[in-house]
């Protein structure tokens, strides 16, 4: 499969899946796509998805990367990612959530890091380590960890702003241990971002140490968000024997959502979708006015979509041909305040007696509010907001063994101020050993 930049619309310029995937961004500022959406068979996608998840998401993958990949490795990569459970979960009557949290960070965002840890270790087959280079203000840092974690010929260098990031976000970035070596910058995220920048920039640095991003619009985390949908799907249908759902989806750099597109454009049969944001609402604005204005974001307590200039919006444009009408006849949007977040977490649980994080809680705030005939997708577990949910709820709930465990252990990082010298030495300091 090649793959070609949004941005590049009479394609001229092609790019391999390993300089797609190593690139990460595109030279030209826009982000890459396929160069064909594969048609899937929907009989083979059920009878594959009632074996498990595993076993469906190597026949999705194989319709991408089964050219530049042999079967058996794909396979092996797969099963080795997908060792964790995706399930769809009645939480009243009509009402169903697609709980995308039960892998080891507790957040949807383990689907496309583990899969793209694997799929880097297969790709990169130099001798030299390659160094996947990223910074985070907290929860794509634990994603991209635990995802390359043991990955053979591969180091994680990730950058987080010492007092920024929860100590739970900390404690998951930080005692893994092994290839995973974590830095503590003294600063703020945007120093963060600004040194890796500058370690990407430094063309004498880079031509000597393989260094890689690792960010969310990356093909190979986008691609692999694609395949919950068909299981969310399939285990929908099995329930209530419906075919065509509205899928509802909280969205922050809207990666989540035009994966969900993706899988539409593939051939899964959905009414349409409902982008859910807090009060960051750029895309449910642009939806109304036909405007777009992306902007500062504000801090909300949904923060994984604190986001004003969401990073996917070109790739969801190129998925409707830029076709404002066609993007409008499938895709609705919401949003909600903090106050109104609040509000759809207490009566879940007064109602149903199901606790959700504050993320997923737009996903149910506009479930109930379009009436819709579908699911909501849930990002994470609500242990990972336990101080609100305590707060809104007035009681403590169990924290599950894979969180505990942890924030038991002792933390290792390396401590740093900001300064791209000290950074490149430690990056070439990681590449030796
Ligand atoms: C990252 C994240 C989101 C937003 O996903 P996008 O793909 O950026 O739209 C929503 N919820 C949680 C919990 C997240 O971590």
């Amino acid at each position: 499969m090649i793959y070609y930049s949004t941005r590049d619309k009479e394609r001229l310029h092609p790019y391999s899946l390993k300089e797609a995937a190593f690139m990460g961004l595109a030279p030209d500022g826009g982000l890459f796509v396929p160069e064909r959406i594969p048609a899937v068979d929907m009989a083979v996608v059920e009878s594959k998805a009632a074996e498990s998840y595993a076993e469906m998401a190597c026949y999705l993958a194989g319709l991408f990367f089964g050219e530049d990949e042999p079967e058996t490795d794909l396979r092996r990569m797969v099963f080795n990612a997908y060792n964790f459970d995706c399930s769809l979960v009645k939480v009243g009557e009509g009402k169903f959530t697609l709980e995308l949290f039960h892998g080891p960070t507790f957040a949807f965002k383990d689907f496309g890091a583990r899969f793209m840890g694997g799929m880097l270790g297969l790709l990169n087959q130099s001798a030299e380590d390659l160094v996947v280079l990223t910074a985070t203000s907290g929860d794509t840092g634990s994603a991209v960890a635990a995802g390359f974690y043991n990955v053979p010929g591969i180091k994680v260098v990730v950058l987080y702003p010492n007092g920024k990031v929860s100590d739970l976000q900390e404690s998951q970035m930080t005692t893994l241990g092994g290839n995973i070596r974590p830095v503590r910058v003294n600063g703020n995220f945007d120093d963060c971002q600004a040194l890796v920048k500058q370690v990407f920039n430094d063309s004498a640095f880079r031509s000597h140490v393989n260094v890689t991003s690792a960010n969310s619009i990356n093909i190979l985390r986008w691609i692999p968000q694609s395949f919950y949908y068909f299981y969310g799907w399939c285990q929908w249908k099995k329930a209530t024997g419906a075919e065509l759902p509205t899928i509802v989806v909280p969205s922050g750099n809207y990666g989540n959502i035009t994966a969900g597109m993706l899988a539409h454009a593939m051939g899964l049969p959905v009414k349409g979708f409902v982008a859910g944001s807090n009060a960051n609402d750029v895309v449910p604005e642009y939806l109304q006015t036909g405007v777009y204005n992306p902007r500062e974001s504000v801090r909300t307590i949904a923060n994984a979509m604190d986001v004003g200039a969401p990073s996917n919006f070109e790739r969801m444009m190129y998925l409707y041909g830029e076709d404002f009408d066609r993007l409008t006849g499938e895709l609705a949007g919401f949003s909600n305040t903090d106050a109104e977040i609040l509000a759809g977490i207490k009566e879940m649980y007064d109602k149903f007696g199901y606790v959700s994080d504050p993320h997923s809680a737009v996903g149910y705030n506009a479930s109930k509010f379009y009436g819709i005939e579908g699911f909501w997708l849930s990002t994470a577990h609500h242990a990972k907001f336990r101080e609100v949910i305590a707060d809104t709820l007035g009681r403590e709930f169990p924290i599950p063994e894979g969180l505990q465990v942890a924030m038991r252990k002792q933390k290792h990082f390396h401590p740093m101020d900001v300064s791209v010298a000290a950074l490149e030495d430690y990056i070439e300091e990681c590449v030796r050993g």
